[in-house]
């Protein structure tokens, strides 16, 4: 099991986002998270992102209790994640967004390339490999120079996901990827998420887009009004009375 959510809640104020969920996340697994508008999602993935804790609960990552970390330990452990809304340094290079992801920058000025040491000049060239290593993977390899905010729509969503990916997570969680993307893009999405798994890379997904969500997702689990609602295969979630109600019968 890599990530193990026990009897997680949380409220904010008077608003209960969220009441004793509980689920898992196994090794290689895609993994939906859905529900309609408010149900808790996003809440979920900001808690396991470590942004502010649970009200009560135990969210444990590869059998170690999360608790008590910064987000960026969080990173550090093996947890990556994009945001619903496209975070992205839209006036630097693809390729440097990539890198900024794997925290670090290249210094190209002539003085600082002479004062840099052995060592460092080592670690900017892995960088620099792996950088381009996840661009082929997302499918931006022509794209290295290319300024962030010139790329297509699609493209910088997928920019996003390869930035997560530089942190060589274990674990990545996606908050709705294919928002506002074409049936193309949709497509492009669906085929770099399988490879992200071929990649031995597990993929927590919270996605409104259903089509996407059942051919791409081994199991889901449903959220509404905080609470799990159901979880199983997507067939056996698409039959769900109660998710029916809920959720995929007003879509
Ligand atoms: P969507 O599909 O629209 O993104 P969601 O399932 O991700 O929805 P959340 O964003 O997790 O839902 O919100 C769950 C509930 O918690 C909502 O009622 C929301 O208003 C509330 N909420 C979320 N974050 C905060 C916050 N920081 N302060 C106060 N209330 C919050």
């Amino acid at each position: 099991m890599v990530l193990e959510i026990k009897k997680i809640s949380k409220n904010f104020g008077g608003i209960q986002a969220l009441t004793d969920v509980s689920f898992s996340v196994e090794e290689g697994e895609i993994l939906g998270l859905i529900g309609p508008n408010g149900a808790g999602k996003t809440t979920m993935f900001n808690m396991i992102t470590a942004m502010y804790p649970p009200s009560s609960g135990v969210i444990s990552f590869v059998g170690n209790p999360l608790s008590n970390l910064k987000p960026h330990q969080i990173t550090e452990k093996g947890i990556c994640r994009t945001f619903q809304n496209i975070r992205l340094f839209s006036d630097l290079t693809v390729r440097e967004n990539v890198m900024v992801g794997n925290h670090c920058r290249l210094k190209t000025n002539v003085m600082q390339s002479v004062l840099r040491t052995k060592a460092q000049k080592a670690e900017e060239a892995r960088v620099l490999a792996t950088s381009d290593e996840i661009l082929e993977v997302v499918g931006l390899a022509n794209d290295k120079e290319t300024i962030a905010k010139n790329l297509s729509y699609g493209a910088q969503r997928r920019l996003e996901i390869a930035r997560a990916l530089a942190s060589r997570p274990k674990l990545i969680l996606l908050d709705e990827p294919a928002a506002g993307m074409n049936e193309k893009e949709t497509n492009d999405l669906f085929n770099l998420i399988k490879k992200i798994q071929t990649l031995n890379i597990t993929v927590l997904l919270i996605e409104h887009d259903m089509p996407l969500v059942m051919r791409v997702c081994s199991r889901i689990i449903v959220l509404n009004f905080g609470k799990k609602i159901a979880e199983g295969t997507p067939s056996s979630i698409q039959n769900n009375k109660e998710v029916i109600e809920a959720y995929l019968g007003v879509e």
